[in-house]
């Protein structure tokens, strides 16, 4: 199990968990929000309007997928404690900080590797 320390990972079981949560809420919220999904709005075509909600909707598509990819990596990281292989870094296999797990759970680089990746 790497060494990984069990009641740690337990508790950042349950920050994923809380965070899943969040993060559906999010989304159904989004999805509300955007002005495509509303069916009054598309019948409209007044000059000006569709500018405005082709903007709103661009910017709930980017937030959309934000919080998509937020709940995929959630969700990884969920499977990965299942599996026991949480905590590890994908690109060089060490044990990642557990300073930096218990910060943002959802790491799957090590500081060092992360550094490398991030442009
Ligand atoms: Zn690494």
């Amino acid at each position: 199990m790497l060494g990984f320390p069990g009641k740690k990972v337990d508790s950042i079981k349950r920050v994923l968990l809380r965070q899943q949560a969040q993060v559906e809420k999010n989304l159904k919220e989004v999805e509300e929000d955007d002005p495509v999904n509303d069916g009054s709005l598309a019948e409209t075509s007044e000059p000006g309007t569709d500018s405005y909600i082709a903007d709103t909707h661009t910017k709930t598509v980017i937030l959309e997928k934000q919080l998509k990819d937020t709940k995929t990596s959630i969700i990884v990281a969920l499977s990965k404690i299942k599996s026991g292989s949480y905590g590890k870094c994908e690109k060089c296999g060490k044990q990642i900080e557990l300073g930096r797990l218990l910060a943002m759970p959802t790491a799957s680089l090590c500081l060092s590797c992360s550094k490398k990746v991030s442009k």
